[in-house]
Parts: C-alpha cells; structure tokens; sequence
C-alpha cells in the first residue's frame, strides 16, 4: 500500500519547485522509514531539476542529504529502532551480488544502483523521490548511523558533499608530505578542505571568489589562490601531488593539469553539462593521471560518518525553510553560499 508525504518537487525543466504529494512505498520487511528533518541542497539537485544531465523524470523531488529519526521499521530490520538518528545519502538500492557490490562500490552497481531520487522505484513503479520531503522509506542496508555528537542539520550534507570528497582523497591517499589542491569552493569544496586538511596534507584552495579567501583558511586551506590570476597560477607549476576539483560549470581544466608533478593526479567529482576539453600534452609529457569519482559506497560513507564524528567535522551551512528553495538555487549558481544550503524540513507543514 503507497501513501504519500509533503514534498516540493520540479514539475518540468524550466519550472520551479512547488509543493507536491509525493508517493512512498509502504514499509517493506526490510526496510526503514524515516521522519526526514533536514535535507542539504546539492548543486546536483540543481542540474537534474533542470534536466541539465538529460535523463531527468518529472515530477522531481529532489534531494539526497538526509537527515531524520527513525519512525517504523519492518519486521526483518535488525541495525535500526525506532527513535534512532538515520541519515540517506544518494544510493537507495543495488543488485548486491555483482563484482561492484560485492567491493562495497554500490554506486557503481552493474545492474545500475538505485539513487534516491530520478531513478525506478521498483516496488510501486514510476520514480524515486527524494528528500526534500517529509519522510522516506529506504531498504535498511542503505541506510547510515549518524554519530549523536554532530548536529544534524550540518551533518546532513555530509551524505553527499562528505562522501564525495572524502572518497577520492582516501583513495589517492592524500595525506602528510603532499601538496593538495581544492577547486572551486562551494559545497563539495568546503569538505575538501576540510578533510585534506584533516589528513594532514598541505592544502591550497583554487577559487574564483576573492571574496572567500578568508573563509578559505578558516576551513583549512594553508594557501589560497585566485585562479584568475594568471601570474600566481604559474607560481605553483608541477607542484602539486594531487588535485580535486569540484568545480560545477565549465571551466579550463587544463590550467590546472600543468601544475601536477611528473606522475601527479586530478580527480573530477564537478559534473558540468558540457564536455570539458583536455590538451593530451598536458598529460603526456609528465605522464599525468587525470581521474573521476562518484560520491562512495555504503562502506565507505559509514567509514566517512565516524571518521566526522570523531573529529568534530560537520558542514559550514545556512538553513532555509522550503519556501525559498527557488531563491537558494538561483543563489547557488551566482557561487553565493556559505558553504551549503540545508532544508529545514520542518517548514513543509506550514
Ligand atoms: P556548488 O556549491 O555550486 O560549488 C561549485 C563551486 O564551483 C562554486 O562555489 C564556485 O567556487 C565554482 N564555480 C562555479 N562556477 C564556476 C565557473 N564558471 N568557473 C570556475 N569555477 C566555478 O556545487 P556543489 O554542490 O559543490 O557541486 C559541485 C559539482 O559537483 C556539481 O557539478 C555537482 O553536480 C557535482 N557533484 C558530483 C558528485 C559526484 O559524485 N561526482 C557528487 C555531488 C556533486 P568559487 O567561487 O570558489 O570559484
Ligand atoms: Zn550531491
Ligand atoms: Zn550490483
């Protein structure tokens, strides 16, 4: 039996978000619900409520930074009770018996994962819908504990600006004795300082906002660095181990290629609607790597949570009732955040 929960949702590309009833799966054996409280705005809820990857199914409730307490479980749930803190992030489902599932990367699932929002709901058809709404229902081995020291509503982009970040670091190993570079401070970037910056690397922050640059070294960027500046970009030619670059739009990567060392890495978690155009020299000549990454499998963004909840890490974040969700998106393409919006969920009965 479905029943349905206040959400907001995009009912067409170039509309705006308006109140919507979305439908819920009722709660399966296996499954969790969740009274949602806060839910962090991704710029990836931006591109897909406008259709900028081309594969979006309207309505779209976007969201997948959630954040609530526990309010049913069915029968065959062993990991979660009622009243517990849960957090869902962007995976809902995966085969779990393919070669990917079975190395903790879910989202890389070759039967095609799940996400929480604009992908088939296989209980009851039609899409999933996520979290800026005011509960969901979720199989309980995607489901994350959300350690009870952090405040949620800075938690809540952890789901995803957390985990996105924090993947591609650990995996490159970034760490002390390396020189690290963060592009593009918004969302994603913040937690990239933040967390190279807690493995003890040395870190540069990249950005196009002369107006962060404090803010960028509050964070933990040891350097900052205009990236319009030509004169000071050159300064830092082949010095870099590592680089993440987070950035939303189109942009000149290969300014940032040049300066990796000979054998230096760049990871893309920036996912622009545009293909990027690469000069090969640049990475042929000091046999450079240039990578890609998507957020982190359950493991991982667990692993991610109480690495956070040890050290005190949550999100720099401005909360927003639902009612100004339109605003906050137009302000987030303008780069005009501090650090990360995130829904009040609260604000959907009124
Ligand atoms: P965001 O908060 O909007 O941050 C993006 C930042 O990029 C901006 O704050 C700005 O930083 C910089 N930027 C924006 N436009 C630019 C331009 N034209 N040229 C150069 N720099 C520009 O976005 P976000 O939520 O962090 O997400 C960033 C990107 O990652 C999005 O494309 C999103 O879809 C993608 N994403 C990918 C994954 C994944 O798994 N791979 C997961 C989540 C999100 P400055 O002001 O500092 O220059
Ligand atoms: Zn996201
Ligand atoms: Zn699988």
């Amino acid at each position: 039996m479905p029943n349905f929960t206040k959400s907001y949702a995009a009912q067409s590309a170039s509309q705006p978000l308006t109140a919507f009833q979305a439908k819920r799966r009722d709660v399966l054996d296996t499954d969790v619900q969740i009274n949602l409280q806060y839910c962090g705005v991704c710029h990836s809820d931006i591109h897909q409520a406008r259709n900028e990857w081309h594969n979006t199914t309207y309505p779209c409730v976007p969201g997948h930074e959630m954040i609530g307490t526990v309010s049913k479980i069915g029968k065959k749930v062993k990991r979660f009770k009622v009243g517990d803190i849960a957090g869902v992030g962007c995976l809902a489902d995966s085969c779990g018996k393919c070669p990917s599932c079975k190395e903790n990367l879910e989202q890389h699932c070759e039967k095609g994962a799940t996400f929480t929002y604009n992908s088939q709901e296989k209980h009851i058809g039609g899409v999933t819908f996520g979290g800026y709404s005011q509960s969901i229902v979720i199989t309980e081995d995607f489901v994350l504990k959300v350690p009870k020291n952090l405040d949620r509503a800075a938690a809540a982009p952890l789901l995803c600006a957390g985990i996105t970040t924090y993947s591609p670091l650990r995996r490159w190993k970034v760490g002390k004795g390396q020189k690290v570079g963060i592009v593009g401070l918004g969302g994603l970037g913040h937690m990239g300082v933040k967390f190279a910056n807690a493995f003890g690397a040395h870190v540069v922050m990249f950005t196009t906002s002369p107006n962060k640059k404090k803010d960028a070294k509050k964070l933990g960027a040891h350097e900052v660095v205009i990236s319009t500046n030509e004169k000071d970009m050159a300064k830092h030619a082949g010095s870099f181990d590592f680089i993440l670059d987070t950035v939303s739009a189109n942009h000149d990567i290969n300014v940032y290629l040049a300066l990796l060392k000979r054998s230096g890495t760049m990871t893309l978690v920036g996912a622009p609607e545009k293909p990027l155009a690469i000069s090969s020299f640049n990475l042929i000549m000091q046999r450079r790597h240039l990578a890609g990454s998507l957020i982190g499998g359950l493991k991982e963004t667990q692993e991610m949570l109480d690495f956070c909840g040890k050290h005190n890490i949550v999100c720099e974040i401005e909360k927003i009732p639902i009612q100004k969700i339109n605003e906050a998106y137009e302000r987030v393409l303008k780069s005009d955040v501090k650090y990360r919006f995130v829904i009040d969920l609260a604000s959907l009965s009124k």
